[in-house]
C-alpha cells in the first residue's frame, strides 16, 4: 500500500543514543546506532521502498523520562525538539514531529508542548512512560491530581499523547528477577504501559477531559484481548464501585484511545484489536529502528483484512488524528 503514515519511529540525539545500549545483542549495536542517528537517508529510502509517505519521529527511549533532575530534563526534551523540528522543515511533506515531554515537571511539560505545537509545528506528544526525578523517589505516573493542568493544556491543544513503553524501575520489577529476558518488547514493556494506562482509564482523566487522545503502541500493549475481563470480573458479584471514573474502563478504552501496530505484525492479533476498539482506532506503525520496516509493510500490506480497513489504519486516521493537512510550521 502507498501513502501509508507510521508513528511510532525513533530517532536519536547523541546525547541520548546510549540510552538504546543493550536492548539488542552487542553486535547490531553499530547498525542499530546508525539508524537511530540517521533521518534523512536510510530512513527515507526504507520509507521509500516500503511505501511510507509520512513519518512522525520521536525521541528514543527512556530518555528524557529517565533524567531525575527535573531542569536538565527539560533542557534535553529541548534540544531534541529543536533538532527534530530543524530536521522536519527540510522535508515536511514527509516527516512531522512529535514532541518529548520533561514530565517530571508538569507545568514545564505543558509549557514544551505548548512551545512545540504553537511556534515548531509539532502535531502530537511521545512520552516514555512514567518519570523519574519528579519531586518524589522512584516512579511518578500521569494520572496523580498534579498533572491534571498538564493534560488540560493537551486538550486545549488538540494533539494524540502518545503513551510509549520502559522499562519498570529495579525496585519495581522483583517478579522479573533472575529473568532478564523478559524484560523490554518481550514482556515488561507491555506490561508496564497497560497498566499505566489503565490508571489513567481509572483516574477519570477521560471523565474531566472528554477530548483527550491516547496512543498506544505494540497493538495496544495486551489491552484489547483483555479490557473485557478488567469490567466484568466476578459479574455474579454486586461489587462497590473502586476507582474515581463513572463509566467501565472500556468505554474510554474505545472512545479516548488509539492503538498501533508497532513491533506486532500478527493478523490474528489486529483482527482481535478490530473486533475491540474498531478500526477507526488502529494505526499503522513499525517501531523502526527497533523493528525492521519491511517486516512491518511487507505484513500490513499483505494481511487479510478489508482493503477499506487497511486503508483506514494505513493512512487516513492517522491523517485525521495528527490534521495532517494542515501546513507544517518550523
Ligand atoms: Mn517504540
Amino acid at each position: 500500500m502507498q501513502g501509508k503514515v507510521a508513528l511510532e519511529e525513533h530517532f536519536a540525539i547523541p546525547d541520548t543514543v546510549m540510552d538504546s545500549y543493550g536492548f539488542l545483542a552487542d553486535d547490531v549495536w553499530e547498525e542499530l546506532k546508525a539508524r537511530l542517528l540517521d533521518l534523512q537517508e536510510r530512513r527515507l529510502r526504507e520509507m521509500d521502498a516500503h511505501g511510507i509517505e509520512m513519518m512522525l519521529p520521536s525521541l528514543n527511549a527512556p530518555a528524557v523520562q529517565a533524567i531525575p533532575d527535573p531542569a536538565r530534563a527539560a533542557a534535553l526534551a529541548a534540544r531534541a525538539n529543536d533538532f527534530l523540528a530543524e530536521e522536519v522543515s527540510k522535508r515536511p511533506e514527509r516527516f512531522r514531529g512529535l514532541a518529548a515531554l520533561p514530565m517530571q515537571d508538569p507545568d514545564a511539560a505543558a509549557r514544551e508542548l505548548a512551545r512545540c505545537v504553537e511556534e515548531l509545528g509539532f502535531v502530537g506528544a511521545l512520552v516514555n512512560g512514567f518519570s523519574e526525578g519528579a519531586g518524589r523517589p522512584g516512579a511518578t505516573y500521569y494520572d496523580l491530581p498534579q498533572y491534571r493542568p498538564f493534560w488540560a493544556e493537551v486538550e486545549r491543544l488538540g494533539v494524540p499523547f502518545y503513551l510509549h513503553p520502559r522499562n519498570p524501575l529495579p525496585e519495581d520489577a522483583a517478579i522479573y528477577a533472575g529473568h532478564p529476558w523478559l524484560m523490554g518488547p518481550t514482556w515488561a514493556f507491555g506490561q508496564e504501559t497497560a497498566v499505566h494506562a489503565l490508571r489513567l482509564m481509572a483516574s477519570g482523566l477521560f471523565d474531566a477531559h472528554p477530548g483527550l487522545r491516547i496512543i498506544l503502541g505494540h497493538m495496544g500493549e495486551g489491552l484489547p484481548y483483555s479490557i473485557w475481563r478488567v469490567d466484568n470480573r466476578n459479574g455474579w458479584v454486586k461489587t462497590p464501585k473502586v476507582y474515581p471514573a463513572k463509566r467501565p474502563l472500556g468505554d474510554y478504552f474505545r472512545e479516548n484511545f488509539f492503538i498501533t501496530t508497532s513491533g506486532n505484525f500478527r493478523t490474528q492479533t489486529l483482527i482481535d484489536a478490530m473486533l475491540e476498539i474498531g478500526s477507526d482506532h488502529i494505526l499503522f506503525s513499525a517501531d523502526w529502528p527497533f523493528e525492521n520496516i519491511d517486516h512491518a509493510a511487507n505484513w500490513f500490506d499483505s494481511c487479510t483484512i478489508a482493503e477499506l480497513d487497511r486503508k483506514k489504519i494505513g493512512r487516513t486516521n492517522a491523517w485525521q488524528l495528527f490534521g495532517l493537512d494542515r501546513p507544517a510550521r518550523g
